[in-house]
C-alpha cells in the first residue's frame, strides 16, 4: 500500500508543478517577517496589508483548520507555511493567486491590491484544503476532484452556503449556452480548459456528489479513482452510472439560473 502510495506520489511530482516547487522558486527573495499562530507559520513582507491584518488572519486561519478537518473527517495537524505575497508580482504568478505545495505542507499566497487568497472568508479554506486532502487522503490525480474540493471548500466553511451559488450559476450559464463540458473530459483532460470554467464546474460537481452521497464515498473516489478510467471508477465506488448523476446536476443547474 504504501509503495503504490510512494509511486503515485513520484508520478505526481512529474505530473503536477504545483506539487514541488521550481527550482528557486522557494528561495526566499526579499525581506519577511514571520508570526505564529497553533497551527500555521506566516512570512509576510513589513510594512504590508498583510502585516497590519496579521491577527485577523490568524484568527480566520485557525477557524478555518478545524473546520475543514472536521469537513473531511481528518486529524490533520501539522503545521503550514504561509508565505503571504503582497501581490501577483511579488509572488511571480503568471497564471494563479495562490498555491500548495503539500508534501512541503507549505502555501503562497496574496493579500493586498490584486486580491486575497488567504485570511478572507471562503478562500482562506482553498490552498489548506490541498494541504489537508493530500496529507489526510493521499494523492490522486483527478484534478477534478482536488480542485472540486478545494473550490467546494471555500463555500462549506463560509456561515452558509449562500455563496455556493456562484459555482451553480456559473454551471447553469454555462449549461445554457451548450459549453458545460461534459464530466469525464473534465477528469482526463482537466487542463485543457479554461480555469474559469474547469474550477467552478468541478466545485460545484464534487459540492453535488459530496452533499448527495456524502464524505466518505467521495474520499474513496479521490484515493482510488484515476483519471484515465473516470467513468469506471465513478460507477464502482458510487453504484449508479455517472452520466446518470452528471445529467441530474447539469439539470439542478438550470434551476439556480431561474432563481
Ligand atoms: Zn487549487
Amino acid at each position: 500500500m504504501r509503495s503504490k502510495y510512494l509511486l503515485i506520489a513520484i508520478v505526481l511530482i512529474l505530473q503536477a508543478c504545483s506539487l514541488i516547487p521550481d527550482t528557486g522558486e522557494m528561495e526566499s527573495h526579499g525581506t519577511w517577517l514571520q508570526a505564529k499562530s497553533e497551527h500555521y507559520v506566516y512570512y509576510y513582507r513589513p510594512n504590508s496589508a498583510a502585516a497590519a491584518d496579521i491577527d485577523k488572519i490568524e484568527a480566520e486561519q485557525e477557524r478555518v483548520f478545524t473546520q475543514l478537518n472536521k469537513l473531511l473527517g481528518t486529524h490533520y495537524n501539522q503545521k503550514i507555511h504561509a508565505y503571504i505575497f503582497n501581490d501577483l508580482a511579488d509572488a511571480g504568478f503568471t497564471d494563479k493567486t495562490g498555491q500548495a505545495f503539500p508534501i512541503l505542507n507549505t502555501i503562497e499566497v496574496i493579500y493586498g491590491l490584486d486580491g486575497y487568497t488567504i485570511g478572507k472568508r471562503g478562500i482562506s479554506a482553498h490552498e489548506v484544503a490541498h494541504i489537508i486532502t493530500f496529507n489526510g487522503w493521499g494523492p490522486t490525480d483527478l484534478r477534478i476532484l482536488s480542485e472540486g474540493i478545494a473550490v467546494y471548500m471555500e463555500h462549506a466553511t463560509y456561515d452558509s452556503e449562500a455563496d455556493y451559488g456562484s459555482s451553480q450559476m456559473i454551471v447553469a450559464a454555462l449549461s445554457a449556452h451548450g459549453n458545460l463540458p461534459d464530466i469525464e473530459s473534465l477528469a482526463s483532460d482537466f487542463e485543457k480548459f479554461d480555469t474559469n470554467i474547469s474550477y467552478p464546474v468541478s466545485g460545484s460537481f464534487a459540492g453535488y456528489i459530496i452533499r448527495r452521497f456524502g464524505m466518505e464515498k467521495f474520499r474513496k473516489l479521490f484515493t482510488e479513482g484515476r483519471s484515465d478510467h473516470f467513468t469506471e471508477d465513478f460507477q464502482s465506488v458510487y453504484g449508479v452510472s455517472l452520466s446518470d448523476v452528471e445529467n441530474t446536476w447539469s439539470h439542478q443547474s438550470d434551476k439556480s439560473l431561474a432563481q
